[in-house]
């Protein structure tokens, strides 16, 4: 159940932990495919929902039940994992900040932008002089966090499948892109700070959105593949009941795609997404060996609630609203600072790349003051693709079952259980929120 961003685990590319908090990573938080990860180890089978007649279940007392088979030391190394994910949120944010204020502080950021000039009579080669600097330097100070964030700590939890080398090879890839997009939406950017300095705002929000429209569309086709290999499933016992409720929900597709996410993660995803006849259904290597039919339909079936309510187009609605406001607020502490410290920063006016740890520093700090509403917004889209799934696939079982799973081995444990369906449970996962901060859940 989880929403999945660009620059976050779903493609495991770093971009977050290589700018954050700069604009690129709103994409985080803005764009949103689907993808549920799920899964693990057997529980002993608590009380069959769907043997009992609607009337006689108790909602409350059936999820306790459910609850109860999960054991103790799992349930506490769950929530420890999740309540760990809280405060390298917070550690992320300062961070980021503190370099963002180094950077300005010390005027190295003023002097990469000298060079850049030097570099270059072009304008938007300027930019790039700029911008490829800042990643690298942004990159470096980031990368003990991202390191044990990423890396050491997922294996401590049991979750990494990867050593070291493999690991830091895509790490390498995810830069590169970052390097890549980053730079071709910054000279954008500042294409239009230079021709409407009051406005830009409202220019910049379309700029944003235009890039996240065309990340989505060229992800699954260059982005993916470069970390993952995607195959036709090939058994008909598990792909033929997908497609049977794909076709009922008029989801235009006829292939179940298989993805070998065990090459990084214990953990088990799945999705449906793309668009205009890119539409894909995929699930994980980890999901089919770990889970039984009805579960992976639960799976599934969720997923394709995530793609029938347009989730995709309503959180990217959403996202721009949330950039237009996020943008004008920034025009006005930037200019703000800018009267205070321009001069001492050597920073002249927004059109200026020496600018972009201030950038980075004020959107940064909003979005993480932000994140409790984005959280929300996550949550309400996961509960909605909970009904649906349940709704369509009629696997309340399997519903409860991989919930518990998700909580016990993918370590995003659900507590909240709501009387979704006569004969059925709804979890509200607090897994959602980590599916923005966390590249592969
Ligand atoms: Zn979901």
């Amino acid at each position: 159940m989880r929403s999945s961003a660009f620059f976050s685990r779903r493609f495991r590319y770093q971009a977050d932990a290589v700018i954050k908090p700069s604009i690129i990573t709103l994409l985080g938080v803005a764009f949103v495919i689907v993808a549920m990860p799920v899964c693990a180890e057997e529980n002993p089978a608590p009380p069959a929902a769907a043997a009992q007649s609607p009337s006689a279940i108790d909602p409350a007392a059936a999820t306790k039940a459910w609850l109860a088979t999960v054991p103790r030391d799992k349930r506490e190394k769950s929530d420890a994992y999740f309540e760990g994910r809280y405060w390298l949120l917070l550690w992320n944010f300062l961070l980021t900040a503190a370099i963002c204020i180094l950077l300005l502080e010390s005027r190295i950021s003023a002097r990469v932008r000298d060079f850049a000039e030097r570099a270059t009579k072009v304008r938007s080669l300027q930019i790039a002089c700029y911008a490829i600097p800042y990643f690298l330097i942004v990159a470096t100070l980031t990368f003990p966090l991202n390191l044990y964030e990423n890396f050491l700590r997922e294996h401590q939890y049991g979750l990494a499948t990867q050593s070291f080398l493999p690991w830091f090879r895509e790490q390498l890839i995810g830069f590169g892109l970052t390097i890549i997009g980053g730079t071709i939406l910054l000279i954008a950017l500042y294409a239009v700070f230079r021709k409407a300095p009051r406005t830009w705002w409202a220019w910049a929000t379309a700029v944003m959105v235009i890039f996240l429209l065309g990340v989505v569309f060229i992800a699954p086709v260059f982005i993916e593949p470069l970390f993952n290999t995607y195959k036709p499933l090939m058994k008909p016992e598990i792909r033929d009941p997908i497609l049977a409720m794909a076709r009922a929900n008029q989801i235009p597709t006829r292939q179940v795609f298989e993805v070998d996410a065990s090459r990084q993660t214990t953990r088990v995803s799945a999705n449906v997404a793309g668009f205009l006849g890119t539409t894909r259904i995929a699930l994980n290597d980890n999901l089919l060996k770990q889970c039984t039919l009805p579960e992976i339909r639960a799976v599934m079936a969720h997923e394709m609630g995530h793609y029938v309510l347009n989730h995709g187009a309503k959180l990217l609605t959403y996202s721009g609203i949330f950039l237009a406001i996020g943008f004008a607020l920034t025009r006005i502490l930037f200019d703000a600072a800018m009267r205070r410290w321009g001069v001492r920063w050597g920073v002249r006016s927004i059109a200026d790349p020496a600018g972009l740890p201030l950038l980075a520093l004020i959107f940064g700090t909003l979005l993480f003051l932000a994140t409790p509403f984005l959280n929300t917004i996550v949550r309400v889209t996961e509960r909605e693709a909970d009904a649906f799934g349940i709704n369509t696939s009629r696997e309340p079982d399997g519903m409860a079952k991989v919930a518990l799973k998700l909580g016990s081995k993918n370590l995003s444990f659900l507590i909240t259980p709501a009387d979704a369906h006569a004969s059925a449970w709804q979890w509200i996962g607090k897994s959602q929120t980590c599916q923005l901060a966390n590249r592969r859940h």
